[in-house]
């Protein structure tokens, strides 16, 4: 291949990795980003659960404390009884002990429902938190594979940099120039040429060009898209087989 040719081959697989390497290093912490929020957002969810069921146990406490209240007053008008002078009196006092069982009996259905409520809730918060706890931790497995792929990419990254520098200094200005517009332009400078055609722009190429093109012994872009053309030989057939036997 041509020294240039092969400079140029060189600068382009350098920054179709380069490529690579930015688009990952733009979408890892995207990643990262979305798996973090998920965390949070399942964090929210059972604490959300867990505040409800605090709420319940409120209220229970709440009711029972009513009750109490209700069955003191209950003894007082009990007591009452045996102290009224007038029939009236006495049927009024009934019904008020009536009024204040019955507020008892609702609170009383009132706190049994709550107290179911309360053990299923508890029974599932305990669920929800154990599957929280194996959710979570594979998430941050998963961020801290995350995290190792963002630092292998960047190393990598900084290496393929480093020789497209190298390479840089090794080619000619003006060819280097027509690389960077073409690049430019295009997103990529090169184009292999197979079977015939180009494989960036699927144009197919004269025959006597992909001849000229397969020798890599001088710079030829495609008349189609303008991109600078090479050739990868397949490696040679047989290569790895046997000897055949004379
Ligand atoms: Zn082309």
């Amino acid at each position: 291949m041509h020294p240039d040719l092969e400079t140029l081959v060189d600068l382009h697989r350098a920054d179709v990795e380069l490529r690579h390497f930015d688009s990952e290093l733009l979408a890892l912490p995207q990643k990262k980003a979305a798996i973090e929020a998920q965390i949070v957002a399942d964090r929210a969810a059972l604490d959300a659960a867990k505040a409800a069921l605090d709420g319940l146990s409120k209220g229970r406490k709440h009711l029972e404390l009513e009750v109490q209240d209700f069955e003191a007053k209950r003894s007082k008008y009990k007591g009452q009884l045996g102290e009224v002078k007038t029939n009236k009196e006495y049927t009024a006092l009934l019904h008020e002990i009536e009024n204040v069982e019955r507020e008892i009996r609702t609170r009383e259905d009132e706190i049994l429902e709550a107290m179911e409520k309360g053990e299923g809730g508890l029974a599932r918060v305990k669920s929800e938190e154990t599957a929280f706890k194996e959710v979570e931790a594979s998430r941050r497995d998963e961020i801290r594979a995350i995290d190792a792929s963002i630092l292998d990419c960047q190393t990598k990254r900084a290496e393929v940099a480093a020789t497209r520098e190298k390479k840089v200094v090794d080619l000619k200005p003006d060819l280097l120039a027509e690389y960077s517009r073409i690049l430019q332009r295009r997103g990529t400078a090169l184009s292999e040429a197979k079977d015939g055609a180009c494989t960036m722009c699927h144009v197919k190429l004269r025959a006597q060009v992909y001849v000229d093109v397969k020798r890599n012994d001088t710079i030829i872009t495609c008349s189609s898209c303008s991109r600078i053309m090479f050739f990868s030989a397949p490696p040679p057939q047989g290569a790895l087989e046997a000897p055949l036997p004379h």
